[in-house]
């Protein structure tokens, strides 16, 4: 058996074996559908831009008109992508018993779309827009649809104000009730299996940390390194929609021989 089988065997083993086991993911598992990420090779859509300075509460403030340029082309690859098999085996190791929380980085709803049930969304997402002025929310499909096509800043329909994605942007406060709930999660769990994130982004790279100090193992995938890598148990440096298939698969064989 070759190493990185051997890895994957070892995935398999803590999943199955866990008590409570939590996924925590990045923009790294919704590449293999076609939306790229910040921090890999920069892509053609971020040559022009530092997505980490457009996309910041104070330019959505005062340059909307640029902010809604900039975003016009990633909401129409989200709005076109659909969920790989990244995202179905997370959601099957879910409806095997063996993930009790999926906690994401990624606002694109494709972990939702692709049957995980238990999602904490961590930068919010696009599900919902919300209203400067009034702090009305709104559905966020009809918005999608209508600015992919037409690229206008959107307006609230009781009051004018400019409406925001209620994805969290650079600068801006994270949602407090999923935080905490995520934090809770990180400190209760005995195998936390982290996929496609730099860990670059604070707070929320922090959650694998205080999860391994709290003593659980940790479960890594990412083609790049992380700062978390010598504390993992299981590191499968790769294609997170090539191996997290690949440990769900392990993990209902071994289910079927128990
Ligand atoms: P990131 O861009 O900082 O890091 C992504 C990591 O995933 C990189 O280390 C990269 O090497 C790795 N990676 C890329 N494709 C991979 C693959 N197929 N398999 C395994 N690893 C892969 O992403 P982040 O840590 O999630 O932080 C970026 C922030 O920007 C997040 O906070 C998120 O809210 C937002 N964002 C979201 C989306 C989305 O919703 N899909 C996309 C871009 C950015
Ligand atoms: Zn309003």
């Amino acid at each position: 058996m070759s190493d990185l089988s051997e890895r994957i065997m070892h995935a398999a083993k803590l999943l199955r074996q866990a008590r409570y086991a939590v996924a925590f993911t990045g923009a790294g598992v919704s590449t293999p559908s076609g939306i790229p990420d910040f921090r890999s090779a920069r892509s053609g859509l971020w040559e022009k831009d530092d997505p980490l300075e457009v996309a910041s509460l104070t330019a959505f403030r005062y340059h909307p008109d640029r902010f809604y340029a900039w975003l016009q082309p990633l909401v129409r690859i989200i709005y076109e992508a659909r969920p790989n098999p990244a995202h179905w085996a997370l959601a099957a190791l879910e409806s095997l018993g063996c993930l009790k929380v999926l906690i994401t980085q990624n606002i694109d709803l494709l972990h939702s779309r692709a049957g995980s049930a238990n999602v904490m969304e961590l930068h919010g997402s696009l599900r919902e827009a919300v209203c400067g002025r009034c702090h009305r929310r709104w559905p966020g499909a009809p918005i999608i649809e209508r600015f992919v096509v037409d690229g206008a800043v959107p307006h609230c329909p009781d009051c004018s104000g400019v409406l925001k994605p209620d994805a969290v942007l650079m600068g801006e406060l994270l949602p407090e009730r999923v935080v905490s709930a995520a934090f809770a999660a990180a400190h209760a769990c005995d195998v936390m299996l982290v996929a496609g994130t730099s860990l670059e982004v604070m707070p929320a790279a922090r959650l694998p940390y205080e999860a391994a100090a709290a003593g659980a193992r940790l479960i890594i995938i990412n083609r790049e390194t992380t700062y978390l890598d010598e504390r993992a148990e299981v590191l499968l440096p790769g294609d997170a929609a090539d191996l997290l298939p690949r440990i769900s698969a392990a993990v209902s064989q071994s289910e079927a021989y128990a």
